[in-house]
C-alpha cells in the first residue's frame, strides 16, 4: 500500500507520527496511507525553507517567473493524472477533477506576469535633490493549510503566489486526499524551482500547531471550515503572524419570479449537486419572493434530483461520486434527519441511496427541502452535502436581509431579467462574491477569491492582487544624492 510522505529538500522524508489511512469513496476501501508528522518532521522542514530562502528572495522576478511557465506546460502534460489522482481519493468525477485543475492552472498563469506584479513605484524629486521609491519584497517562509474538497486547485491558490513573490513554501494538505498535493508539488521541483523553496508536511492538527508555534513562519494561508479558520486566525495572529484564513459557506441563490424557472433550475443542478455539494461556493439555498416561483423551481428541480446519475469517478456518465468519507455521509444524514424533525418539507429523500456497483461506498442521493425556515438547523448549518434548502420570502427587501443575517458571506447568486434588481442586488448583499446568471462566482485569477464574515478571517482575499499584498511587504526609500551637502543638523519635522 501507497504511503504518502512528506517531501523536505526535494527528498521524500516518512512522518514521526503514526500513519493514518487514505480511502477511495467509490469503494469504501483503505486505499493508501500517509505518513503523519508532528514537531520534529515540521521543524526540518522549516529549517530546509530557510536554507533555501536567500538565494530565492535575491532571484530575479523574471527568472523565478520563468519556472511557472515550464510549471504551466507540466501541468498541462500531466493533467490527465492529476485529474486522476484527485478523484480516485476526492471521489468528485474526472470531468469536475479537471475543471478543478483549469482555475488551478490560471493562477499559475497569473504568476507568470510576477516581474510586472511587483513592479515598483518611482518618484523623482519629492524634495529637492530627494527621490523615492517604494516595492514590494517577500516575507520569508510561509506556511498553506488546505482542505480535502479541492485537493489541486485551492493549493494552487496559495504556493504560486507565495514563490513567485520570492518566498519559500511548506504546504499541508488535508491528510484525506494528499495524491494531487504530491504530484502537484513534484511537478513544480520539475519545473526547476530549487530544492527547499517548496516543502511538503503531510499530518492533521499536530503538523498545522507546529507550523502555527513556528517563529520562522512568517505567514499562514488556511482554507477550510470555519471553527478551524478562526482558531488559525486567533492563534497565528496571537503569534505575529499575518494570516488569511477562509471558512465555511452557506451560498444563497435568489431566482425573481420573472427568471426563467427552466435555466434557473439547471443552474441549480451543477451549483447544488456537483461534487456532492462539497464546494465551499456550492449554492445550497434557493431563495424566492413569492410561492409561485417557489412551486415553478421546485416542480422543474425534483425530477431531475432524482434522475441525477451517480457512479464512481471513472464512470463517464456520472455525474456525481460519493462523498469523502463514511464520517461525513453520516453526518450529512444527520443535518437531513434534523431538517426533518424541525418540519421543513422534505420534497426529495437522497437518504436511502445505493449504489448498486458498489454497496459500500460513500454514495448519497440529492435532497431538496422545501418551506425550510432561518431558525432551522439544515438552514444555520453548512451542511456540505447534496442537499438543497428553499426558503420563501415575500419580498425582495426580506429576500436580502435574510441573506445578510447570515453568518457565513462567501458567495451569492440572483437569477432575474431586471438589471435593476440584480444591481441592487450586487450593491446590497453581504457577501464576498456575487453572481448575476451565475451560480458559482468564483473570481478569475487576475481578481481575488474571498468571501465576508465567517466566511474569512484576516484583511486579505487570497489569489490574484489581494495574494500579490498578502505574501509581500511594503519597503519605501527616501534617497538623496546631494549636489551640496552641509546645510547643517535639521531639527523640526522633515517637509
Ligand atoms: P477542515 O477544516 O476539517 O480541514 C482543513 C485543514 O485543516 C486540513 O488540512 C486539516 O488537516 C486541518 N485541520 C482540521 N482540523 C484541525 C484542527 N482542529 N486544528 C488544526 N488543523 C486542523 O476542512 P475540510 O473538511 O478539509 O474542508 C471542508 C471545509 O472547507 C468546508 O467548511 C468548506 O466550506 C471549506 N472550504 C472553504 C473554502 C473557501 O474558500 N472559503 C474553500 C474550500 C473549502
Amino acid at each position: 500500500m501507497r504511503r504518502y510522505q512528506n517531501i523536505i529538500d526535494g527528498q521524500s522524508v516518512d512522518g514521526d507520527l503514526k500513519p493514518t489511512p487514505v480511502f477511495n469513496p467509490a469503494t469504501g476501501e483503505a486505499a493508501a496511507e500517509v505518513a503523519m508528522s508532528g514537531v520534529a518532521v515540521v521543524d526540518k522542514a522549516v529549517a530546509a525553507a530557510r536554507r533555501a530562502l536567500p538565494d530565492w528572495a535575491a532571484t530575479p522576478p523574471m527568472k523565478r517567473a520563468r519556472v511557472f511557465f515550464n510549471y504551466k506546460e507540466l501541468l498541462e502534460a500531466n493533467a490527465d493524472k492529476l485529474a486522476r489522482a484527485i478523484s480516485s481519493q476526492h471521489g468528485k468525477t474526472l470531468a469536475d477533477a479537471r475543471g478543478e485543475l483549469a482555475r488551478g492552472i490560471e493562477v499559475v498563469e497569473f504568476v507568470c506576469g510576477i516581474p510586472h506584479l511587483l513592479r515598483g513605484d518611482f518618484t523623482a524629486d519629492v524634495s529637492a535633490d530627494i527621490d523615492s521609491f517604494s516595492w514590494r519584497q517577500p516575507l520569508g517562509v510561509v506556511a498553506g493549510i488546505t482542505p480535502f474538497n479541492f485537493p489541486a486547485m485551492v493549493p494552487m491558490w496559495m504556493f504560486p503566489v507565495a514563490i513567485a513573490c520570492g518566498n519559500c513554501f511548506i504546504l499541508k494538505p488535508s491528510e484525506k486526499d494528499p495524491a494531487a498535493s504530491v504530484l502537484a508539488v513534484e511537478l513544480l521541483q520539475e519545473a526547476g524551482l530549487p530544492k527547499g523553496v517548496i516543502g511538503l508536511v503531510m499530518g492533521g492538527k499536530e503538523a498545522v500547531d507546529a507550523l502555527l508555534a513556528h517563529p520562522d513562519v512568517r505567514a499562514v494561508s488556511f482554507v477550510g471550515s470555519t471553527d478551524v479558520a478562526r482558531y488559525i486566525y486567533t492563534t497565528a495572529a496571537a503569534a505575529g503572524k499575518r494570516v488569511q484564513a477562509l471558512g465555511g459557506a452557506k451560498n444563497h441563490m435568489l431566482v425573481m419570479p420573472d427568471a426563467e424557472v427552466e435555466k434557473a433550475s439547471d443552474a441549480l443542478m451543477g451549483a447544488v449537486y456537483g461534487s456532492a455539494g462539497e464546494r465551499c461556493m456550492a449554492i445550497s439555498v434557493a431563495v424566492t419572493i413569492d410561492d409561485h416561483t417557489a412551486d415553478r423551481l421546485l416542480e422543474a428541480i425534483a425530477p431531475k434530483v432524482k434522475n441525477i446519475r451517480i457512479g464512481p469517478y471513472d464512470d463517464p456518465q456520472a455525474e456525481m461520486g460519493p462523498l469523502i468519507t463514511a464520517a461525513h455521509r453520516q453526518k450529512v444524514i444527520g443535518h437531513i434527519d434534523a431538517g426533518v424533525k424541525a418540519g421543513a418539507t422534505l420534497a426529495v429523500d437522497g437518504r436511502g441511496y445505493r449504489q448498486p456497483d458498489h454497496p459500500n461506498g460513500f454514495f448519497l442521493g440529492g435532497s431538496v427541502f422545501d418551506r425550510v425556515t432561518p431558525d432551522m438547523s439544515i438552514y444555520t448549518e453548512e451542511i456540505f452535502g447534496p442537499v438543497l434548502c428553499i426558503v420563501r420570502c415575500k419580498s425582495f427587501d426580506e429576500a436580502v436581509a435574510l441573506i445578510n443575517a447570515h453568518r457565513y458571506g462567501n458567495g451569492a447568486a440572483i437569477f432575474t431579467a431586471n438589471g435593476d434588481a440584480a444591481r441592487q442586488f450586487c450593491d446590497r448583499v453581504h457577501i464576498g462574491m456575487v453572481g448575476v446568471g451565475v451560480p458559482i462566482p468564483v473570481p478569475a485569477a487576475f481578481h481575488s477569491f474571498g468571501g465576508w464574515k465567517q466566511s474569512l478571517f484576516g484583511d486579505h482575499a487570497i489569489y490574484g492582487m489581494e495574494g500579490v499584498r498578502f505574501y509581500t511587504q511594503l519597503k519605501t526609500v527616501t534617497a538623496r544624492w546631494p549636489t551640496s551637502i552641509g546645510r547643517g543638523a535639521q531639527f523640526q519635522f522633515p517637509a
